[in-house]
């Protein structure tokens, strides 16, 4: 026996494959969704739809945009010697909001993960490589700090030497507000390392 009428079914069953949500958190959604007026479902579903058709990958960086180039690489007064190499258009988010960071971005879409069958092929490396010209002066290797970022930094690295360009690693270590006695041993080990003189 369903539990639920069919078209209602079909919409816990949609939310549900979206990542980080539970059964029972598509449940309470949906439940939420049936409670709201018709207009607010109409303007969800074409926010969707729309995000969906007008965002594509920037051709440079492939940041996802709407305009191509993106918004970071048509500004005239960001730092074009400088591009820094993320896994994710999220990691770009998270680094513009810090304000500190002015160059530009490429994004890798992934890492390498030999585990998961993911080589460096299957991810934008050979886009990086062409657009490192004698204008570019640092490449910054923002890859995640686990397993898998660390092996796409160091096979980025170990590809960029040869080339005239300084590469450079983001620097690990206790988060803000942290206390060191939660600190996992390679978090505290990668901190030791990365010490800096004050
Ligand atoms: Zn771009």
């Amino acid at each position: 026996m369903a539990y639920y009428a069919e078209p209602l079914d079909r919409l816990i069953g949609e939310l549900s494959r979206l990542p980080g949500i539970g059964p029972k958190t598509a449940q309470r959604l949906a439940f939420y969704i049936l409670k709201m007026s018709k207009d607010r479902v109409e303007s969800l579903a074409d926010a969707i739809l729309q995000a969906k058709e007008l965002i594509t990958y920037c051709s440079i960086c492939g940041n996802f945009t709407d305009v191509d180039p993106c918004s970071i690489c048509q500004t005239p007064y960001r730092d074009k010697n400088t591009i820094m190499v993320v896994e994710d258009p999220k990691d770009i988010v998270a680094m513009e909001k810090t304000r500190d960071y002015k160059g530009l971005y490429h994004v890798l879409h992934g890492a390498i993960s030999p585990l998961e069958g993911i080589g460096p092929d299957d991810i934008k490396i050979k886009e990086l490589l062409a657009r490192i010209t004698p204008e570019i002066k640092e490449i910054i290797l923002a890859t995640n700090p686990n397993v898998e970022g660390e092996a796409t930094a160091m096979y980025l690295a170990k590809l960029l030497k040869p080339l005239d360009v300084k590469v450079t690693r983001i620097a690990y270590g206790i988060p803000m507000g942290g206390d060191l006695e939660y600190a996992d041993e390679v978090t505290l080990t990668k901190a030791l390392e990365g010490r800096q003189k004050i």
